[in-house]
């Protein structure tokens, strides 16, 4: 199996079956995320421990890029530092936007690489950063809908 089919075969795995999907208390921060292109909406919730991503789930219905992005974003970010994510949503956002992002940047994202193949295609990098947007916006916990446009 090569690289391709390999990540192919993530893609398909997390928008089929998304890890955390759903929502957390009242309590929880809270952001909506939308990609008017392609459709997609999404809510991200997070429960903040300190500096720790105590929990993170989402909901939504959209593409299979965005689906698979947002699952695997919450199973990266999970018990993660605050720092942490950012850091890796800027090496994420590297990666699916830069042709330049060499093999040690996927590395450091482990299989979040797996959606590395939008770059090919503008109109899915928005369906891929999406999460990572939405994400972003609950922890500043802004309280605004984020949207790609
Ligand atoms: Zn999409």
């Amino acid at each position: 199996m090569d690289v391709r089919e390999l990540y192919q075969e993530v893609i398909l795995d997390h928008s089929r079956r998304p890890r955390n999907f759903g929502s957390l208390g009242a309590d929880a921060r809270r952001a909506e995320g939308a990609n008017p292109l392609c459709g997609d909406q999404l809510t991200v919730y997070l429960v903040v421990d300190g500096d720790v991503v105590r929990d993170v789930r989402f909901e939504g219905s959209g593409c299979a890029i965005s689906t698979a992005s947002a699952s695997l974003m919450t199973e990266a970010v999970k018990g993660k530092p605050i720092a942490d994510t950012l850091e890796l949503f800027e090496r994420f956002h590297d990666v699916v936007t830069s042709p330049a992002a060499d093999d040690v940047s996927k590395a450091e994202i482990g299989k979040l690489a797996a959606l590395a193949g939008v770059r090919e295609f503008p109109m899915r990098v928005k369906c891929a950063s999406l999460a990572w947007h939405t994400l972003r916006a609950a922890l500043d916990d802004r309280g605004e809908p984020v949207t790609t446009e």
